[in-house]
């Protein structure tokens, strides 16, 4: 298997090389260059396998460069049960006789990026060493609260790296800025900004083009990377929890093999919905796609009129990880749907770099909707769709959870399409503390603590707080220093020991 760019497909590149460089240098990004099949046969020979022998069966069909041990050694060391709970990895929650959730929350930072960040680190080092690299990956992280806490956990004492992040120093939540700053690892590094998230990731993209700075780190045998979502390694470890959905499914008896399910995703940059199409054009009986979006809602327009238009209002939503106007992983789909029109993707990344809008053909228009289905909910649907499901089933999902939920209904409403659906559950409700805990309880007064409001959830809900939160009352501050936006680079430096 080798892989193309999105933006030009005479580009052949190895995984170990697409996951090194994470972009290709014409901007694009990098897909594999057929999708692998898999049979039913194959499909039900992984029923009662553990969650780390699907994660082998799906990533080695793309990573063909990778050996067996490194393949193994990847996958083992990302998904245990010390870091997710129990082997199972990512449970599949039954609702009700035709929902479910899998709940991708389970690792050690209680969202669903731990899925993908938990073994990109492995990857990623497995990566440099095949392709020659020999030089310190330092990871550069800019982060608006989740992804800098998942990429710390990830790559935490993993040899060969260093990581870095920055947060803006009131743009977090106290527990988001204590889980940051109490982190273990002897490679990692935290530092505030004194600014917004903007000022953080400005700071960080500068130093990523800071040619004089990339010569001083050469000679100090040091490379700088990035963790983000568009690296290829990302994408293909959320292949395997749709497989695993549909064995667990089949394990239930809640399928039968080959029999189609649908699958629903609360979407922010169309990662995780993408890697759902993936598992579908490798042969998973999946049907619909359901895209849900909370009022940020640029891709329900998009998959209903075939313009993606992200001149509008930019909301702050009860689901801020969904707060996106740009869907980066959208132009990998787009680049499948054009049959791997490399010209026409170029122009339409274009015409969303100038005008902030392009339209896709109606060839590509009936793909998308023959796929997938889109809809939106806003903030107060999303805080009674938690307090309905809590209430009728004793079921606390998070807003992110929620959304994708109100999409479901009303998509079942509207086609009366009652095939088994599983919903991707992204994060534990107890990460979203002030808009879950309203939504089961409007007169909740939230002037508390949050420690206290993690006890007062789990007494309501009765559920446990997870460790990884309500474990980090009294542990000691490793990290206290905050930087101006000018002082970024002498921070990196000191991290460093430069
Ligand atoms: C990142 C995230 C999403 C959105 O996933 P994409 O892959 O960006 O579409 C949804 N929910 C939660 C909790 C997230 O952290």
């Amino acid at each position: 298997m080798l892989f193309n760019s999105t933006r030009n497909n005479t580009l052949k590149v190895s995984s170990a090389q697409a996951i090194k460089q994470g972009l290709s240098n014409e901007g694009g990004l990098f897909v594999p260059e057929f999708f692998p099949q898999v049979s039913l046969e194959e499909i039900n020979s992984l029923v009662n396998k553990k969650y780390v022998d699907i994660a082998k069966f799906v990533l080695s069909k793309y990573l063909t460069d990778f050996t067996e041990e490194e393949l193994e050694l990847c996958i083992n060391s990302a998904y245990t049960k010390e870091k997710f709970g129990s082997d199972k990895i990512a449970p599949l929650y039954k609702l009700n006789n035709d929902t479910f959730f899998i709940e991708l929350w389970h690792g050690p930072t209680c969202a669903f990026k731990d899925m993908a960040l938990q073994i990109l680190p492995y990857l990623l080092t497995v990566s440099a060493k095949k392709t020659g690299e020999d030089k310190l990956i330092t990871i550069l992280v800019a982060t608006s609260g989740d992804t800098g806490k998942a990429a710390l956990e990830g790559f935490k004492d993993v040899d060969g790296t260093k990581i870095i992040v920055f947060y803006p120093k009131d743009g977090v939540s106290d527990i988001q800025k204590l889980q940051m700053v109490t982190q273990a690892g002897e490679n990692v590094f935290v530092s505030g900004v004194d600014g917004n998230f903007d000022d953080a990731q400005n700071g960080v993209k500068k130093l990523f083009t800071d040619e004089d700075f990339k010569k001083e780190l050469f000679d100090s045998n040091i490379v700088f990377s990035s963790a983000n979502s568009i690296n290829f390694g990302r994408l293909v470890p959320q292949v395997v929890y749709y497989f695993s959905s549909y064995i667990q499914l089949l394990e239930n008896g809640m399928v039968s093999l080959g029999d189609k399910i649908n699958v629903v995703v609360p979407t922010g940059n169309f990662g995780n919905i993408l890697a759902a199409y993936y598992a579908k054009m490798m042969g998973l009986p999946i049907d619909k796609l359901i895209c849900a979006s909370n009022s940020n809602n640029v891709l329900t327009d998009f998959i209903n009129t075939g313009v993606y238009d992200k001149n509008r209002a930019f909301n702050l939503t009860s689901s801020p990880s969904m707060d996106i106007l740009i869907s980066s992983n959208l132009e990998r789909l787009l680049y499948e749907l054009s049959d791997k029109d490399d010209k026409l993707i170029t122009e339409y990344m274009s015409q969303l770099q100038s005008s902030g809008k392009y339209k896709v053909s109606d060839a590509i228009l009936n793909k998308v909707k023959t796929n997938f289905y889109g809809g939106y909910c806003d903030d107060t649907t999303t805080a009674k769709v938690i307090k309905e499901t809590f209430e009728s089933y004793g079921y606390l999902i998070d807003t992110h959870t929620a959304v994708a939920k109100a999409v479901y209904d009303k998509y079942v409403e509207e086609t009366g399409d009652k095939k088994i659906s599983v919903i991707a559950s992204t994060a534990s409700p107890y990460k979203f503390l002030n808009s879950v805990i309203t939504a089961v309880d409007e007169t909740y007064d939230t002037d508390k603590d949050d420690f206290t409001k993690l006890q007062d959830l789990s007494e309501k809900s009765n559920t446990s707080v997870p460790d990884a939160l309500g474990g980090l009352k009294g542990k000691s501050v490793r990290f206290s220093g905050v930087c101006e936006k000018e002082q970024m680079k002498d921070i990196v430096k000191t991290a460093l020991d430069m």
